[in-house]
């Protein structure tokens, strides 16, 4: 397989599998909705044999491709951008109300887009969004298993080793990424259970101690206090669908993430990484907040892209998610930007602003949208991550009754 690049092909055949056994956990008869890049045919054949092999009902493939994607926001008037025909919804939200499992394969040039008026983008993903809204809610829920994950891609490996030859940048991208998923050093699936176990021990400590804020610092001018919502949960690895299955959103993941409350979020918030967004990168960015909503921003590079990004409505200008990720994490060890949030989310502590998980707060995934907004949720069509993390940061936990405990020192879990 010359698109391998020499990485031995039972890695790549047991990533296949892994993200649909550990990923999504393919049950019997079960369909699975495939979306892929078309440059990565050959993997998602893979994955295709694999999720079969699992015992899928079907798998339903759709493909896309970033110089359409490009040639469409050229060509394609606005007003038709607003547009998503009944049955191009139907297409993707039949599939979600019948229990499918979602794969979604990623690995794109991550300047495909660059150049492209961010505000198309932003009218097209609203309509998208808006069409596509019964699949997002039960994905974001946790209703249907889903899975992301990523395998490399020309143009972004080359953004990611800019010294290396093609080839060489490929298979250096390989190696990278397969290290992320713990694929080579035994069984996968199994180490994957261990780093689960891992990830479940910090949630169960942070929700023993139920912390109403968080306390932010570091030597970048950071300075922030953010509330978590009363009856918050920490999650963090593997999730139970709707069906009781266990999957794994994330390929990889390192976090554990839980609900800021919407309402409170003081001080500035400054970026400790590059943030890639639709094709465009924003730099040495930070926010400043007062009651929960972002009254100031400011960026070195990709300032519009930001503005974009904060006005695209009402939510989000709030936070939606909050994550720690300690700095000794396998991923931030590799001090490589990745360029793909998927990645670079993983090498540091981070936020969300915009949509909320409803799966981190008692009975959340129960609750109306005005529910969830009164326990302090948020909600936007949107959901953006920015990291925060350092080698110096510092996290404080502050209880109802004033207690504190220092929770994160140096960037590492310090309990
Ligand atoms: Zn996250
Ligand atoms: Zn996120």
């Amino acid at each position: 397989m010359e698109q391998f690049y020499g990485i031995n092909p039972e890695w790549i055949r047991e990533y296949a599998r892994l993200i649909v056994r550990t990923g999504v956990n393919v049950q019997k008869g079960q369909e699975v909705v495939l979306n892929c890049p078309v440059e990565h045919y050959e993997f998602a054949r893979l994955v295709i044999e694999e999720a079969y092999a699992a015992g899928a009902g079907e798998v339903i493939l759709r493909w896309s491709d970033t110089v359409e994607n490009r040639l469409y926001y050229q060509n394609v008037l606005e007003e038709r951008m607003k547009e998503v025909p009944e049955w191009k919804a139907e297409s993707v939200n039949s599939y979600a109300r019948r229990g499918a499992c979602w794969i979604s394969i990623g690995g794109t040039d991550p300047e495909g887009l660059k150049g492209v008026d961010p505000k198309k983008i932003h009218i097209r993903s609203q309509a998208m969004d808006a069409a596509l809204e019964e699949h997002y809610k039960l994905m974001m829920a946790s209703i249907n298993p889903w899975t992301v994950a990523a395998v490399p891609q020309k143009q972004w490996a080359k953004k990611v080793f800019p010294d290396l030859s093609e080839k060489e940048a490929m298979k250096a991208l390989w190696e990278k990424i397969l290290k992320t998923v713990r694929i080579g050093e035994g069984d996968a699936v199994e180490r994957w259970a261990e780093h689960d176990r891992f990830l479940k021990e910090k949630c169960r400590f942070m929700n023993e101690n139920a912390f109403t804020k968080l306390h932010y610092q570091n030597s970048l001018g950071t300075d922030f206090t953010v509330g978590l919502v009363k009856g918050h949960i920490w999650e963090g690895g593997s999730e139970k669908a709707g069906s009781g299955v266990i999957f794994e959103a994330n390929m990889p993941t390192e976090e554990i993430f839980t609900m800021p409350d919407n309402r409170v979020a003081e001080g500035k918030l400054v970026s400790a990484l590059p943030l890639s967004y639709r094709g465009n990168l924003i730099r040495n960015f930070s926010f400043t907040f007062r009651n929960g909503e972002v009254i100031d921003y400011s960026a070195e590079e990709g300032y519009e892209t930001l503005k974009s990004i904060v006005e695209g409505d009402e939510g989000s200008r709030r936070l939606g998610e909050v994550a720690i990720v300690p700095y000794s994490s396998p991923i931030s060890m590799m001090k490589l930007l990745f360029y793909n949030t998927l990645f670079d989310e993983n090498a540091s502590c981070h936020f969300a602003l915009g949509e909320c998980y409803p799966t981190t707060v008692e009975g959340g995934a129960d609750m109306t949208e005005e529910e969830l907004k009164a326990a302090g949720g948020n909600s936007s069509m949107n959901h953006v991550d920015f990291m925060v993390g350092t080698a110096d940061l510092v996290i404080t936990g502050i209880k109802e009754d004033g207690t504190e405990v220092v929770i994160v020192e140096n960037g590492d879990w310090a309990v």
